[in-house]
C-alpha cells in the first residue's frame, strides 16, 4: 500500500511553506495573541493535518469586541476619507503581492482547484480596491425640511451616512478568503470596526491576511480575527451586547440561530444563506453553451457553492441530448489535488461532509431517481465524490428539495413551455439565491426571469457574480445584499439632520 504524500506530492511555494511553520495566533487589538485551546486543519485531498491553530472562546471574543469598540470610537470612524481609502488601497497591493500565498492556502485548506482559487484571490483584490474607491461615494441627500419648521423659518434638511459601529462577521468554509473579504472590505470602507470569526475548517487564508492589515496601516483593533467553533466563539459574537451588527454567511439552519442570538440587543443582521437554485433548459437552448454551463452550475467548487444550480428542469425535447453531453462533460472532469493545475474537481471539505453527501446519493437511489453518471466516493485518500447526475427526479424527492452542497445534480424532465408553469416549478423551494435560464429566445428568457423569485438569475450563463453586482437571497436564502453599492449600504446608518436657519 502506498503512503499518502503531503499535498499528493505537489510542491508549495516557499512563502506558503514558511507560513505553515508559524504559530497561528489570533489577532486582537493589533497583537497576535494566544487562544484558549488549539484546533487542527486538514488538507481535504489527503486527510493529513496541515496546521494547528489557536482558537478563542468567550474571553477572546470579549476582548476583541472591546478592542473594536475602542478603535471605532478612536481613530477609525473619525479618520479622513482619503486616509481610509489609502489604507484600503495599500491592503489591496499587499494582497496582490501575496497572491500565491493566499491562493495556495485556500487550495490546501479548502480543497478548491487552483483555477478557482486564483480567480477568487484576484476578485478579492478587486473587491478591496472597489470599496476603497467607494469611500468617496458615501453620500447623503438634501430634502425638503418638515412643514412645521419651514413654516416659521428658513430651514435645511439633509442626511448623513454613518458607520453602523462594531460589526461581528461570521463566515463559512466554502470560499474562505472571498466570503471574508466581501464582508471586511465594505465594513472597513464604511468606517466600521470588525471582529471576524473564520470557519473552524478553513482558518488559514484569514490568518495570513492578519499580518497584511497591520502592514497596510490599519490602527490596532480595527480588524480582529478570532478563530473558534460556531457554538462557542460564533454564538458569543452573535449574542454580544456591544456588537452593533452581525453579518453572517453560512447555512440557513445556523442563520436562524444567529437571528435568535441577535435578539438581546436587537443588533442589525445580514444573512447570506443556502440555496437550491433552478436551472431551466428550453428546447431551443444552444447545447454547446448549455452543456458546460449547466455542468459547472452544479459542479463548480464540487457543488460546495451557495449559488449551485442543482435543480435542473430539462425540456423533454432536449433532455436526452443534454444528459449525453453532461455525462461526457462529467467524465472529462479531472479529479485530484487542487494544486495540480489540471484539476477541475477537488475533494469535499471533510469526511463528515462527504458521508452526508453520499447519504443523499443513496437516498436519491432509494427514492427512485435514475443515476445517469457518478455516484461513487473515490477509493483513495481524501474526500473525493464523483460528479453525479440523477434524472427522473420528482419535485417531492429530498434530492430536489435539500441543499446537498456536493457534486450532485438532480434533473426533472418537463414537457411545458408555459412561463407560469416553469416559474411555478422554479419557485417551488424555500430558497431563492440564484438560477439560470437557457434559451435562444431572449424575450421568453426575460419574461421568465421576471417570474423567478431569486436574488440572481442569469440567462445562458450561471452564477454571474461580480464585485459591483448586488448578490443575496429571496426567501430563506437570506436578508440583505453583498457586493456593489448595496454591500456598502449594509454597513451604513442614515441620520437625518434638520437645521432651522
Ligand atoms: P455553517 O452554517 O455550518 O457555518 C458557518 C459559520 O457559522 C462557521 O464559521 C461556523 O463556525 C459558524 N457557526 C456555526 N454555528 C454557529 C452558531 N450557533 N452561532 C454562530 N456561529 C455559528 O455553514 P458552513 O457549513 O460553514 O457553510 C456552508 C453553508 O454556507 C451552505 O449552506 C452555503 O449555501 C452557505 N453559503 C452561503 C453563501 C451566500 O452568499 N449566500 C456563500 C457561501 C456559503
Amino acid at each position: 500500500m502506498t503512503m499518502t504524500q503531503p499535498f499528493d506530492g505537489h510542491a508549495l511555494s516557499p512563502e506558503t511553506t514558511a507560513f505553515l511553520a508559524r504559530d497561528m495566533r489570533l489577532l486582537i487589538d493589533g497583537e497576535r495573541v494566544e487562544g484558549c485551546a488549539f484546533h487542527e486543519t486538514r488538507d481535504p485531498a489527503t486527510g493529513l493535518v496541515i496546521a494547528r491553530f489557536h482558537i478563542g472562546g468567550k474571553a477572546q471574543i470579549d476582548s476583541a469586541v472591546a478592542a473594536a469598540r475602542r478603535a471605532f470610537e478612536g481613530p477609525w470612524s473619525r479618520m479622513a476619507a482619503a486616509e481610509r481609502t489609502a489604507i484600503l488601497q495599500r491592503l489591496a497591493r499587499i494582497m496582490e503581492a501575496n497572491a500565491t500565498l493566499l491562493t495556495e492556502l485556500d487550495i490546501i485548506d479548502n480543497g478548491m482547484p487552483r483555477f478557482i482559487a486564483g480567480l477568487t484571490t484576484a476578485n478579492c483584490v478587486e473587491m478591496v480596491d472597489y470599496y476603497a474607491g467607494a469611500i468617496l461615494r458615501i453620500e447623503g441627500t438634501t430634502t425638503t425640511p418638515p412643514r412645521h419648521v419651514s413654516a416659521e423659518a428658513d430651514a435645511l434638511t439633509y442626511t448623513l451616512r454613518e458607520p453602523v459601529g462594531v460589526v461581528g462577521q461570521i463566515v463559512p468554509w466554502n470560499v474562505p478568503l472571498s466570503t471574508a473579504i466581501l464582508k471586511l472590505a465594505p465594513a472597513l470602507a464604511a468606517g466600521c470596526t470588525v471582529v471576524i470569526k473564520p470557519s473552524e475548517e478553513t482558518p488559514l487564508s484569514l490568518l495570513a491576511l492578519a499580518d497584511m492589515f497591520s502592514e497596510a496601516g490599519f490602527p490596532a483593533g480595527v480588524v480582529n480575527i478570532v478563530n473558534g467553533f460556531g457554538a462557542d466563539a460564533g454564538q458569543t459574537l452573535a449574542e454580544h451586547p456591544d456588537v452593533d451588527k452581525i453579518s453572517f454567511t453560512g447555512s440557513t439552519a445556523t442563520g436562524r440561530r444567529i437571528v435568535t442570538a441577535a435578539l438581546g440587543n436587537l443588533k442589525k443582521v445580514s444573512l447570506e444563506l443556502g440555496g437550491k437554485s433552478p436551472v431551466i433548459v428550453m428546447p431551443d437552448a444552444d447545447l454547446a453553451l448549455a452543456v458546460p454551463g449547466v455542468a459547472m452550475a452544479t459542479f463548480f467548487l464540487q457543488g460546495q457553492n451557495c449559488m449551485a444550480g442543482t435543480r435542473i428542469f430539462a425540456h423533454e425535447a432536449i433532455h436526452d441530448a443534454l444528459m449525453e453531453g453532461l455525462t461526457q462533460f462529467a467524465a472529462g472532469m479531472t479529479m485530484g489535488h487542487g494544486l495540480n493545475p489540471a484539476t477541475m474537481q477537488g475533494p469535499l471539505i471533510s469526511e463528515a461532509h462527504c458521508a452526508k453527501v453520499m447519504g443523499h446519493i443513496e437516498a436519491a437511489k432509494a427514492a427512485g431517481a435514475r443515476l445517469v453518471t457518478g455516484g461513487e466516493k473515490l477509493a483513495r485518500a481524501g474526500n473525493f465524490v464523483q460528479p453525479t447526475i440523477f434524472t427522473d427526479c420528482a419535485p417531492d424527492m429530498a434530492i430536489m428539495r435539500e441543499e446537498i452542497f456536493g457534486p450532485v445534480m438532480a434533473v426533472q424532465k418537463v414537457s411545458t413551455t408555459d412561463i407560469d408553469e416553469l416559474a411555478r416549478l422554479a419557485n417551488d423551494t424555500p430558497y431563492g439565491l440564484s438560477g439560470s435560464v437557457w434559451t435562444r429566445d431572449m424575450a421568453f428568457a426575460h419574461r421568465l426571469v421576471k417570474r423567478v423569485r431569486s436574488g440572481q438569475v442569469s440567462i445562458n450563463c450561471h452564477g454571474a457574480v461580480g464585485t459591483n453586482i448586488p448578490f443575496g437571497g429571496y426567501g430563506q436564502s437570506g436578508w440583505g445584499r453583498e457586493f456593489g453599492q448595496e454591500g456598502l449600504d449594509a454597513y451604513l446608518e442614515t441620520k437625518a439632520v434638520t437645521a432651522r436657519l
